[in-house]
């Protein structure tokens, strides 16, 4: 089955066709600047590279932009749009609602609706996208795939916050956790890794990226992760702060004159590693200022590492023991140097790192000794591959 895989953001839109029978890649692109004035690069198995600027006025020009270098001659994959049999969707927020991928039909588009309070940057663009492909494509069945289902298994006790109960149950105030489809998806390659099944490991996945989170995952389903309510919960991340003492808010409020607005732009665009290095948000920028003596570069890169740390500590104990640590996304799969500092003085956990077998990037492998009790991998994400699996097994069972 042709998938298209589609990630919209509010002026942006990601897209893959995967085949998935075969799990194979057949096409991707990003369209840019929709609604300013529009570019798209695009790249297929097999073809040149295409980059051009075209003009998309909103995301419907964008899609129609996208099926078009699909069927193109020259640098297109398939002969008809027709030959695509399905879309899966990237949502980012699907509350209480959603707690696996759903086929999209209106009741569903009512409760995405409903979930825009919780993420108002993100699912208003991901409904745009789907009204996007159903002007476009007409009636393609079309699944959400989301960011916080995989987390809808957290027991009451890792997903209630401390504030007055009123807070959950009238205003859905609790944990939800993102990088969902991440975490299912590099957990169960673990298992698969380690040749035992899912269901008898407690696995620590690590997501650490632009974005970062920790989850405990026990026995496959998600029981503690570290975003929160929003994604700004958590590890420090390259410009998030993640978690802080809340009453350091009203304390700069004061001291800068600024409102909630201008406090939670600083909390979400100019702190983590960013904030503390007064260098850049990007693990290869600090890496390179550090080795040439940069102490706050050097900092960034301890504070991160050290919370990283902790959250396996606290994963493990969420589920009372530990036999997998997972890394993955930009910074776990490719960082040699920070995974070392992160499990550096854990072996009292039983995680002992071969450093020769961790001289590795993207690449699905086992980095422990062969004789640590607990298993330590590299485990490349494709979360893409995920939305184009689910949404395959949901068509196909619409035909049942
Ligand atoms: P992601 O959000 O998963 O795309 O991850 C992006 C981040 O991965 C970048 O901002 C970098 O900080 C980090 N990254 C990518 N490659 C490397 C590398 N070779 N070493 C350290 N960090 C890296």
């Amino acid at each position: 089955m042709k998938v298209l895989v589609i990630n919209a953001g509010s002026s942006s839109l990601k897209y893959q066709l995967m085949e998935t029978d075969t799990k194979e890649l057949l096409a991707k692109g990003l369209c840019e600047r929709i609604g300013i004035d529009g570019s798209i690069k695009h790249s297929a198995s097999g073809k040149d590279d295409y980059k051009a600027d075209i003009t998309m006025p909103d995301h419907s020009a964008a899609i129609g932009t996208v099926l078009k270098m699909l069927v193109h001659p020259k640098y297109g994959v398939i002969k008809d749009t027709s030959e695509i049999n399905a879309v899966g969707h990237r949502v980012v927020h699907g509350a209480e609602f959603f707690a696996s991928s759903v086929l999209i039909d209106d009741a569903v588009m009512n409760a995405l609706k409903e979930c825009i309070p919780l993420a108002p940057l993100h699912n208003p663009a991901n409904i745009t996208g789907i009204n996007a492909c159903k002007a476009v494509m007409g009636d393609v069945p079309q699944v959400a795939v989301f960011d916080t289902a995989f987390h809808q298994t957290l027991p009451p006790k890792a997903f209630i916050y401390a504030l007055p109960y009123k807070y959950y149950t009238e205003d859905k105030i609790r944990r939800y956790g993102f990088h969902g489809t991440s975490h299912r998806y590099v957990s169960q390659r673990a298992a698969v890794l380690m040749g035992r099944p899912i269901e008898e490991l407690k696995l620590v996945t690590c997501h650490l990226g632009n974005g970062s989170s920790v989850s405990a995952i026990k026995y496959g389903k998600s029981v503690e992760t570290s975003m929160g309510f929003t994604p700004l919960d958590g590890l420090p991340m390259g410009t998030r702060s993640g978690s802080v003492d809340s009453g350091i808010l009203e304390y700069i409020m004061n001291l800068e004159h600024i409102d909630i607005h201008q406090m939670l732009n600083i909390l979400n665009k100019q702190s983590g590693v960013l904030g503390i290095s007064g260098i850049s948000s990007d693990f290869r920028d600090l890496d390179e200022a550090a080795a040439k003596g940069n102490a706050r570069a050097q900092l960034a890169i301890d504070v991160f590492c050290y919370k990283v740390t902790k959250r396996i500590g606290s994963a493990s104990a969420a589920m009372g023991g530990i036999d997998g640590v997972i890394f993955t996304a930009g910074v776990g799969e490719n960082s040699i140097d920070l995974r070392e500092k992160i499990l550096e003085g854990l072996e009292f956990m039983g995680l002992y790192l071969d450093k020769e077998k961790n001289k590795v990037r993207c690449k699905e492998t086992i980095i422990s000794t062969d004789d640590s009790p607990v298993k330590i991998m590299v485990i490349p994400t494709n979360e893409e591959l995920v939305i184009a699996m689910d949404t395959a097994e949901i068509v196909k069972g619409l035909k049942k």
